[in-house]
C-alpha cells in the first residue's frame, strides 16, 4: 500500500463518487518498492459531438497545491452532484476529464521529476526553434540535474503516454476542448500560460484566448490573472502541450486550447520565509489559512473554465471579426 495524502484523497472521492465517474488507471508506475496508479476520471456526457475540458495536475513531482486545488474541485463539484441540478444540466452538454495526480512517483520521491529522471514538461519530441536557457530549457547531460529531457529519440515517459492518450482520445477528437494543467512555482502572481513554449511565434487561436481572459475578467473582477504566451518567460524544449496543441492543428476545423495554471508561489514564501529552508515550501503553501484561500480562489477559475467549455458557443468569435481580434491579440502580446 502507498501512503502518498494526495493518493489517498483521491481513492477517497472515487468512494464517494461511484457512479458518478468512470475510472481508468491510464498506467501505473513504480517508484522504490511501490506502485502507483495514474487515474484518469471522466463524467459528463460521452456524446463526441460536445464540447469537452481536461484538468492535469501533478506533472511535478514538488507542485502538489496544482494536485491539492483539482481534488478540492472534483470533491465539490461530486457533492453538488447530490443536490445541484443545474449541475446536473450542465453536465448534459458538457465532458469533463480529469487527471489529477500524472506523476505519482515524483510526488512519492518529494522529485520535480518522475522515477526514472525526466522531466515530463521537457520530455515531448519537440525542438524549440528559440534559444533556450541553459539547462531549464532542457537538457540531455544527465537525469542528475534538473530539467533533463530523456534520451534522444526513445518514446515519451510512460505518464506522458498516459496524458497524451487521454487528451487525444477525450478532447482532440471534439470540435472544442481546453485544458487546464495547475502548477506552482513562478513568480509571484498567478499566470495563465499558453502556447508556444518551443517558439516565439503566435499561436492561430489568440483570439479565444483573448476572449477568454475578457470574459473571465468582466466576470469576476476582483480574481487577477495575469495571461500571457510562455514564451514571453522562457523557452524550452519538450513541452507536451505544444507538442498537442500542433497535434491538434492537423484538423483546422477544431479548437484546441491548452492553458497551464501557474500558482505564483514566491508570494507565499515571502510571507513565510521560512518556507525557503524546505524544498517542498518553495512550491507549496504551508500556513492553513493560505492554503484554504489558494484553494477557494483557483475553484472560483477551473468552475468558469468548465462553463466556458460547455457554453463556447456563445463566445468563440467567428467570421470576419476574428481576424481582427487576433491582430488585436498578437499586438497585446507580441509587440
Ligand atoms: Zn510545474
Amino acid at each position: 500500500m502507498h501512503t502518498l495524502p494526495e493518493l489517498s484523497e483521491l481513492e477517497r472521492i472515487l468512494e464517494l463518487a461511484r457512479g458518478h465517474l468512470e475510472v481508468r488507471v491510464a498506467c501505473e508506475i513504480s517508484a522504490d518498492d511501490k506502485r502507483f496508479p495514474v487515474y484518469q476520471l471522466t463524467l459528463g456526457n460521452p456524446d463526441p459531438k460536445l464540447p469537452a475540458i481536461g484538468y492535469f495536475g501533478g506533472i511535478h513531482g514538488l507542485e502538489r497545491i496544482g494536485t491539492q486545488v483539482l481534488l478540492y474541485f472534483l470533491r465539490s463539484l461530486l457533492t453538488r452532484l447530490e443536490w445541484d441540478k443545474s449541475l446536473h444540466q450542465m453536465l448534459q452538454e458538457v465532458r469533463l476529464v480529469f487527471m489529477p495526480l500524472i506523476n505519482p512517483g515524483g510526488m512519492w520521491q518529494s522529485t520535480r521529476c518522475n522515477p526514472q529522471g525526466v522531466d515530463l514538461m521537457r520530455n515531448a519530441p519537440i525542438e524549440a526553434t528559440d534559444r533556450v536557457p541553459f539547462l531549464l530549457g532542457g537538457q540531455r547531460i544527465s537525469p542528475r540535474l534538473p530539467w533533463y529531457r530523456g534520451v534522444a529519440g526513445a518514446e515519451m515517459e510512460r505518464e506522458n503516454q498516459a496524458l497524451c492518450r487521454t487528451v487525444q482520445e477525450e478532447l482532440l477528437s471534439r470540435s472544442f476542448s481546453i485544458a487546464v494543467d495547475c502548477h506552482s512555482g513562478f513568480g509571484s502572481r498567478d499566470r495563465v500560460w499558453f502556447p508556444y513554449a518551443h517558439s516565439v511565434n503566435p499561436i492561430a487561436h489568440l483570439a479565444d484566448i483573448l476572449t477568454l481572459e475578457e470574459l473571465f475578467q468582466k466576470s469576476y473582477p476582483s480574481n487577477k490573472y495575469l495571461f500571457e504566451p510562455q514564451s514571453v518567460q522562457y523557452r524550452t524544449h519538450g513541452d507536451v502541450w505544444d507538442y498537442l496543441y500542433l497535434q491538434a492543428q492537423h484538423d483546422q476545423s477544431k479548437t484546441f486550447l491548452p492553458l497551464t495554471l501557474e500558482m505564483g508561489s514566491w508570494l507565499w514564501v515571502k510571507k513565510n520565509p521560512r518556507q525557503l529552508l524546505s524544498r517542498q515550501g518553495i512550491f507549496n503553501p504551508s500556513v492553513e489559512h493560505r492554503l484554504h484561500r489558494v484553494l477557494r480562489r483557483h475553484t472560483v477559475w477551473l468552475d468558469f473554465m468548465m462553463r466556458a467549455a460547455c457554453s463556447h458557443d456563445n463566445w468563440l468569435v467567428k467570421g470576419p471579426s476574428r481576424s481582427r481580434l487576433q491582430e488585436h491579440a498578437v499586438a497585446r502580446w507580441y509587440r
